[in-house]
């Protein structure tokens, strides 16, 4: 039976969570370690300096799972080298609540998790519903995670890569597809907001505003935009292999090496 770790970085009484534990349970012996609280936009964080702990804890609908001080990418650590019995064949990290799209996944916990499990070596991936409300509920999303898992338990993903899945906030019925995109842009302008605290003093506020999606044809954020489920193959390698000619052409490398001074 294969071996399959779960997490996320909504926190481990997030219900995206227990959908992904009820849609995966078939699949696999399924190990839940995830955040004690929200850690949403933590990035690819680690823990060095203090110790990290991971309690059993009862989840609902009578599963338990592991409940952790760390990040989401710290989980994954535990996870797969400590609290997993043999090795772990699948990571799965979600279902996160809001979209992981465009530049988004430089800040996402969730996709930071499968980053960290792709650097481990271990085939995973990251899901995500692009609404914070989940109004129509983890259904198709949980339905889609189960399929992506038994083609990556089949298959194996190359070296260093793994999956950033999204879906449309919409009930099925109106999900026009499933597309295979390149990560898009997506940039939030105007985001810091400057308040006063009743001492009146200024304090800052990060993230008030509305991305701005450039909706390209063949990108994550237009496939979302088209009501269509994004998947999206991502790699740990990120050279910009277009600047390698361009920086020899602007004479980085003429620079003067020699005697000590
Ligand atoms: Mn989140």
């Amino acid at each position: 039976m294969a071996n399959i770790l779960i997490t996320n970085d909504d926190g481990i009484h997030s219900d995206g969570l227990l959908a992904l534990y009820e849609s995966l349970e078939p699949v696999g012996k399924v190990t839940v370690i995830a955040p004690d609280r929200p850690r949403s936009a933590s990035g690819h964080a680690i823990t060095l300096h203090k110790p990290l702990r991971a309690d059993k804890v009862p989840l609902a609908g009578g599963a338990y799972g592991y409940s952790s001080n760390g990040t989401p990418a710290d989980c994954v650590c535990l996870g797969a080298l400590k609290i997993v019995e043999g090795p772990v064949d699948l990571v799965v990290a979600g279902i996160n609540r809001g979209p992981n799209l465009g530049f988004d996944l430089t800040y996402s916990g969730t996709v930071s998790a499968a980053m960290e499990a792709a650097v481990m070596g271990i085939s995973s991936f990251a899901i995500s519903i692009t609404t914070h409300e989940a109004e129509f509920g983890f259904g198709v999303a949980g339905a889609f995670a189960r399929h992506v898992a038994d083609i990556l338990l089949a298959r194996k993903l190359p070296s260093g890569m793994f999956l950033n899945v999204n879906l449309p906030d919409a009930p099925s019925e109106q999900i026009t597809g499933v597309e295979i995109t390149r990560q898009g842009v997506r940039h939030y302008d105007g985001r810091v907001e400057t308040r006063s605290d009743p001492m009146g003093r200024t304090y800052y506020w990060l993230g008030g505003d509305l991305p701005v999606d450039v909706l390209e044809e063949g990108t994550d954020v237009k496939a979302i935009a088209d009501n269509k489920i994004s998947i999206t193959p991502i790699d740990l390698d990120l050279t910009a292999t277009a600047m390698i000619e361009s920086l020899r052409e602007w004479s980085v490398t003429q620079f003067p090496l020699g005697p000590a001074r």
